[in-house]
């Protein structure tokens, strides 16, 4: 499975990445919800880069774990 083929797994909104606040307002999907100290829920959003990186490592996981690898499932990790 190619790069383009995993991005279209995910919804794309325009946000900040997590870790690219720099970016700033870039393609984003969200990956998953944290519960701030103050009690709010705050989206965690990843750019395209991010979300590849997390799939390439999801999938070397899997790989060593011996258990199939499924794009698309960055948010469960
Ligand atoms: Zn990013």
């Amino acid at each position: 499975m190619d790069r383009e083929q995993i991005l279209k797994l995910y919804a794309w909104e325009l946000g900040a990445c997590f870790r690219h606040p720099a970016k700033g307002e870039v393609p984003t999907t969200h990956v998953w919800t944290v519960r701030t100290a103050a009690g709010d829920t705050q989206d965690i959003r990843a750019c395209e880069e991010c979300v590849i990186a997390m799939e390439n490592m999801r999938r070397e996981t899997a790989y060593r774990r011996g258990v199939e690898y499924e794009p698309g499932r960055v948010s469960e990790a």
